[in-house]
């Protein structure tokens, strides 16, 4: 059997799955593949202080090579839907565009993916040389501690191996075809806090006033280069997203100061090195008169570079046939899944174009979604051309 990546688009964005719900979306998946000959798991992964997700593994094949389609069914929430000229979960067609919350991220890399793994099992009769999985989460969205990572240690436990993975979130920036990510950025998040003490406005000389030093210390960790960027990555960046002092009057000095901030840092460092270099930065700034200190958060979200080699040539020929562009191997945006897949197997990410992600009248052209099909097959094709056993 096949599947048009159309329809099973448009059905999956009539499953409202806003993280953590279902919707629906797992269930049509598992059906249409377990119809395809797969073998479908359905599993749910909890822990104190998170909503449970529903998450999906399937496989076709007993032997390697087990090349991996990655994705996640879940969707960020519509906001306003008044705002939208084409309901969120409708997944009406116009002139050739269809649309929905998840058309882009990433309901529609999840249909084209399994077009094209069902294109190929059925011309195979059911007989893949090796073997097809797909690793499917619910908790993409969210804080992503119920999905994709549990999934990979679930999968592992029971012995499965992956040899390597396309992820299809959608990694183009303009055209199908002119980005692959070969790799990401990490993430790093603190606060820096900074101790006074309070007192009369009229009468600083009795008091500490922590704003002082709070702009004092921004301002050096701000304009300190961090790093220099390194071969695939730009440099690392530190930004203040929040300043917090919430003092409501205007005759007081207040005791202490906040300053929220995010770093997105390349393979110059780790979370450590990272770490010892913001508090020596701020030592350095503060001298003997500031009081500091940086609450930082717990992050899962390290940097990666997949290794260039013949998995990324093979993916990129395979974009260059179908699509006609030489695409660009980047490392610019958020993070992804790719950061827990990468410590399995070697993982690239492909998908559909992103400029209306997140936004109100997500959409993916009809002829995008036949195109990324269309690179898919190729890239199935030539993978199992190049590694089957014969
Ligand atoms: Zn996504």
């Amino acid at each position: 059997m096949t599947i048009d990546p159309v329809t099973l688009t448009r059905d999956l964005i009539r499953c409202p799955s806003v993280t953590p719900a279902e919707g629906g979306a797992l269930a049509l998946i598992e059906r249409v593949l377990k119809a395809a000959g797969f073998e479908v798991h359905r599993v749910v992964f909890a822990e104190p202080g998170t909503m449970p997700v529903e998450n999906l593994y399937a496989r076709i094949g007993t032997s390697a090579p087990n090349l991996v389609f990655a994705g996640h069914t879940d969707v960020v929430p519509p906001g306003n839907e008044a705002k939208w000229n084409h309901p969120p979960f409708a997944g009406e067609i116009r002139e050739g565009v269809l649309y929905g919350r998840g058309a882009v991220d990433m309901k529609g890399g999840v249909a084209c993916e399994i077009a094209a793994v069902l294109d190929y099992v059925a011309a195979c009769a059911g007989k893949p040389k090796g073997s097809i999985s797909f690793l499917i989460t619910g908790d993409e969205e969210g804080i992503a501690v119920n999905g994709t990572t549990k999934l990979l240690k679930w999968a592992c436990e029971r012995g499965e191996t992956f040899d390597h993975c396309i992820l299809g979130e959608p990694s183009n920036a303009s055209v199908i075809g002119d980005t692959i990510k070969i790799g990401r950025r990490g993430s790093l998040n603190g606060t820096l806090v900074i101790t006074g003490k309070q007192g009369h406005v009229a009468y600083p000389e009795r008091a500490d006033n922590p704003v002082r030093g709070l702009v004092t210390l921004m301002s050096a960790l701000v304009t300190t280069p961090l790093d220099h960027g390194s071969a695939h990555f730009d440099p690392s960046n530190l930004e203040f997203t929040s300043i917090d002092i919430g003092n409501t009057v205007v005759n007081l000095i207040p005791g202490e100061a906040r300053g929220r901030f995010n770093i997105r840092f390349n393979d110059c460092h780790s979370q450590i090195s990272l770490k010892t270099l913001i508090e020596r930065l701020a030592s350095a700034a503060a001298g003997e008169r500031v009081r500091w200190h940086i609450e930082w958060e717990a992050s899962n979200a390290d940097s990666f570079l997949a290794t260039p080699g013949p998995f990324v040539e093979l993916v990129a020929g395979a974009v260059r046939e179908v699509t006609g562009q030489v695409p660009a191997l980047s490392t610019k945006g958020g993070t992804s899944d790719a950061r827990f897949i990468k410590n399995y197997c070697s993982v690239l990410e492909f998908g559909l174009a992103g400029q209306t992600m997140h936004q109100v009248d997500e959409h993916a052209p009809i002829a995008d979604l036949t195109l990324l099909t269309n690179v898919y097959k190729k890239i199935i094709h030539r993978y199992f051309k190049q590694h089957a056993p014969s």
